[in-house]
């Protein structure tokens, strides 16, 4: 069963430029549908944003009406973080636009970017930054949460490379965090997983790689797990700064 909103959703829908969900429409389904296809849930509202604007109205519409906020970035964290069963999502996918200045070497990336729209934009100029091992993570998510990838040894975590981010508060409010703006909000943005506000453009320090990299995969049957750990301890501690690594099972 899913729970409806007393004139919820003509309402909401009076105050954004983007769709608004409900169950029964016909794009409901796979607007609720995440990375993870187990998570079944069903919020009450689905909030497609465009601007921060509509984030705004979201979020004061949530806070009226009582309902539980969730947040949708790349929609790829492994327990549906994004999704509430009940409650009013707020579906970040359409703020997807990355874009890059490659003088300053900056990136400004929407909010609802995966790191394979972060990724193109930024290799368009030799620049990238760090992301994750996989091209349909969200930026949103990776980055509140720290965001370790390929890049990590040589450039840090993705937190540590953001130069600022532009946030819808709880109260509906746009501000911006860096570290001379909303200093306490920038500082709790970055390896807080996000709970301190909408983050809807996140602003990157970018570094040259590539055209060209080397990716090498080793691999060791599970039963020879713990010599190939000590193999790759004794390996990694002899590699230079900037060569990563990374083990999987
Ligand atoms: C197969 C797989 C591989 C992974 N590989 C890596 C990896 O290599 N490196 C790494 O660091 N992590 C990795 N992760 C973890 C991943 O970074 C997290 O699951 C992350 O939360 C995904 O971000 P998302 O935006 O796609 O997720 P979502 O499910 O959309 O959101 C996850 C959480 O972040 C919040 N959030 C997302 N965007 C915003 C925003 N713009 N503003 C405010 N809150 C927001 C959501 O509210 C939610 O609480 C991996 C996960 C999986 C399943």
């Amino acid at each position: 069963m899913t729970a409806t909103v007393s004139g919820g959703v003509e309402g909401l829908r009076a105050r954004m430029s983007g769709p608004v969900f409900s169950p029964g429409d016909a794009d409901y389904d796979s607007a609720r549908s995440v990375w993870n296809g187990e998570i079944d849930r069903r919020p009450a509202i689905i909030a497609r944003c465009l601007s921060p604007g509509d984030v705004g109205a979201a979020i004061t519409f949530g806070r009226e009406k009582g309902l539980e906020i969730s947040v949708r970035g790349g929609g790829h964290n492994f327990g549906g973080a994004a999704v509430g069963a009940d409650g009013l999502m707020i579906d970040l996918s359409a703020m997807n636009q990355v874009v890059v200045e490659p003088e300053t070497r900056r990136a400004r990336c929407g909010g609802g970017a995966t790191l394979a729209d972060l990724d193109a934009a930024t290799q368009e100029h030799g620049l990238a930054v760090t992301g994750g091992t996989i091209s349909n993570t969200g930026v949103g998510g990776l980055t509140l949460g720290g965001g370790f990838g390929w890049l990590t040894s040589r450039h840090g975590l993705s937190c540590d490379n953001l130069a600022s981010a532009d946030v819808v508060t709880a109260d509906g409010r746009c501000v911006r965090a860096s570290d001379i703006e909303n200093a306490d909000l920038f500082w709790a943005l970055r390896g807080g997983g996000g709970n301190f506000g909408v983050v809807t453009t996140f602003e990157f320090r970018l570094h040259p790689v590539g055209p060209e990299v080397h990716l090498g995969f080793f691999f060791w049957p599970l039963a020879s797990a713990r010599d190939a750990l000590r193999a790759v301890r004794g390996a990694v501690e002899a590699l230079p700064r900037g060569v990563g690594s990374l083990v999987g099972a």
